[in-house]
């Protein structure tokens, strides 16, 4: 075949493929429209999954009434002057493609009209070619219809998912754009039901409850504004505590100067901020919106505009990490007390249903069964008859005077109920009772998280105390491992762990952190050689990881038994740290059997 240029009816459809790929990104176009004309009221409704009807009203500037046929032309845009405001672009929209796309492949009905204007314009389109325009009656700000999209193209139409389905995906955006844009009263109305309504008071958390429902909402911690504050980024937003969590990363939301962006490595920044704090397998819950000079990101990569680049990467990546990680640790308080309106039931429901309460204690019954390699584990295990001295002594802490006196800060607040504990179990699991149930402590796990909290405590105030070894004692390691050993021993020290270079492959161990004297300085010297090296942007990873490694060593066994004193020590040492129901692993430490559970279970109901 010969090359021709395609006749334009084609090539525009072609187009609009890139832009109008399913309904949600028709809603996405429209409300970004919105946002871009200064609107502080956006309704939304669509019926079927919005392949019948998409309609979106705003009370925004409007379009003048001589520019409405030509905001329908491919690349007409009021939003760009120059080659140069694409370097810095400030608002949503831009490309100029969004309303050509979308009347291609639709029935549009757009009214329109501006303050200055008496009567405001109506104009029809099928397929892109205008049917009609005439002056209307009508109110400031625009209203756009989009009708039986993709009826000219059938290929997709085809492709489209259930609306079910569809209506998720739209929905997914309304919902974090009302959370990120508090000042804008959102109404959204799928199939005649009223789904979300934001009041536009300007009130972030607000919005958030709207959304997200009381008890996921409520819990977000908000991150405080100077820790967001990095130079020119700025960093706000809400972040889950580590008491809630999700299967996947679909609830880290991100924005970039008010645009809803994925990114990948940004997504992993705040995976990473919460890095030991959720179990293994589990993702935070964030809402991260981030503001910065325009001319730092380039929105221009893709058509959809949801995918950017920014200039400097890690700095952004480390403004990110930072801020999220500080708020979590630093335990803001959590949500204050809003009242929530109530909310339709629809959206209530979904809301509920989000936040089916995902506590970091799983409490079915199923739960507290060990999984089989545990088992396993359990039924090799050889109860030690008489205890040995447990390889780091749990420091004595008897009376509740010689609580004041201890090196830790009171917890700042509670986050596992007073237990009380009433015995050991298989020589691994310590059992207590608490006010809502039977709680199940693993041993080792927990003394792995206190040991964890108080070294990089101490490693974080300066140094952390050393206690030398009478004889110091010599270690050999295969060659590589002494490789890596070898340039690892300026921050041993500052951990505590003298350890000087003795001939090939050997070292001389002066001295260990005081924490865990008793630990043998080849095991721990062995395991902190193999650690490797993390990768990734995180200055302090691989402290953190040596001192994970040392705890790991350093903490009870399962096998070893323990007097009630030391049982009674662990858990109120557990309940002092910060995080008490995670290993610094991500492995759980404790489980909970509620009463309810049990009585359940005896068919007591
Ligand atoms: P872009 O948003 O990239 O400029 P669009 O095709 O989405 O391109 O819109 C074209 C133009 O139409 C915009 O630049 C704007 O001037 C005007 N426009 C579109 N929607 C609205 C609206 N809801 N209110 C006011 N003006 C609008
Ligand atoms: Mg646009």
């Amino acid at each position: 075949m010969p090359i021709r240029l395609l006749p334009e009816a084609i090539a525009s459809r072609i187009a609009a493929g890139e832009v109008v790929e399913r309904p949600a990104s028709v809603v996405k176009e429209l409300v970004e429209n919105s946002l871009d004309a200064g609107a502080s009221r956006i309704e939304v409704e669509t019926a079927e999954g919005g392949t019948k009807l998409i309609r979106v009203r705003d009370d925004g500037s409007g379009i003048p009434a001589d520019e409405v046929e030509l905001a329908f032309r491919r690349h007409a845009t009021s939003k760009l002057q120059s080659a140069e405001e694409l370097e810095r672009i400030a608002t949503l929209g831009f490309r100029g493609e969004a309303l050509a796309s979308i009347a291609s492949v639709s029935r549009l009905t757009c009214t329109t009209r501006t303050a200055e204007e008496e009567m405001g314009l109506r104009l029809r389109l099928e397929g892109g070619k205008v049917l009609s325009h005439h002056r209307v009656a009508a109110l400031i700000g625009t209203e756009m219809r989009v009708e039986d999209l993709f009826f000219n193209v059938p290929a997709r139409r085809k492709f489209l998912r259930s609306r079910l389905s569809e209506r998720r995906q739209i929905d997914a955006f309304l919902t974090r754009y009302a959370i990120a844009y508090p000042q804008v009263a959102f109404l959204v109305v799928h199939d005649g039901r009223e789904t979300l309504r934001t009041e536009g008071r300007g009130h972030p958390r607000e919005a958030l409850l709207r959304v997200y429902g009381r008890e996921l909402g409520g819990a977000l911690l908000e991150i405080p504004p100077h820790l967001g504050e990095r130079g020119p980024i700025r960093v706000r937003g809400f972040v889950g505590p580590t008491t809630v969590h999700r299967a996947n990363r679909g609830y880290i939301t991100l924005f970039v100067n008010g645009r809803w962006i994925q990114d990948m490595r940004l997504t992993y920044a705040v995976i990473q901020a919460y890095h030991t704090l959720l179990p293994v397998k589990r993702y935070p819950v964030a809402f991260v919106m981030i503001e910065m000079p325009p001319e730092e990101v380039d929105v221009n990569v893709h058509p959809a505009k949801t995918e950017v680049r920014f200039r400097d990467g890690d700095a952004l990546f480390r403004a990110v990490q930072r801020a999220v990680r500080e708020t979590v640790v630093g335990e803001a308080p959590a949500a204050a007390a809003w009242t929530p309106p109530p909310l339709p039931e629809g959206a209530r429901r979904e809301a509920e249903a989000n936040a089916a309460s995902e506590s970091a204690l799983p409490s079915t019954a199923q739960a507290i069964l060990p999984e089989p390699s545990l088992r396993r584990r359990l039924a090799n295990l050889q109860p030690t008859q008489k205890a040995p001295a447990p390889a780091a002594p749990l420091p004595k802490r008897a009376s509740p005077s010689a609580e004041a006196t201890s090196p830790l800060p009171p917890a700042p607040a509670r986050r596992l109920p007073p237990l009380r504990v009433i015995g050991q179990a298989a020589t691994m699991f310590i059992i207590a009772e608490g006010p809502d149930g039977l709680y199940i402590i693993d041993q080792h796990a927990a003394h792995e998280r206190i040991l964890y909290e108080r070294m990089l405590r101490e490693w974080q105030e300066g140094e952390v105390a050393a206690q030398p070894l009478l004889e110091p004692v010599a270690v050999t390691l295969p060659a590589d491992e002494a490789a890596r050993l070898e340039a690892r021993l300026e921050m041993l020290a500052r951990l505590g762990l003298r350890v000087e270079p003795f001939g090939p492959g050997t070292f001389l161990v002066r001295s260990l952190p005081a924490l865990l004297r008793e630990v043998s300085p080849h095991d721990l010297l062995a395991d902190i050689a193999a650690a490797e090296e993390p990768e990734g942007p995180v200055r302090e990873a691989l402290e953190e990881l040596t001192v994970r490694a040392i705890c790991k060593r350093a903490a009870v066994k399962a096998g070893q038994v323990l007097s009630r004193e030391e049982m009674e020590r662990l858990v109120r040492d557990l309940e002092a740290t910060r995080n008490p129901r995670t290993c610094p692993h991500g492995r759980p430490t404790i489980l909970r059997l509620s009463v309810e559970q049990l009585a359940a279970q005896f068919e007591r109901r």
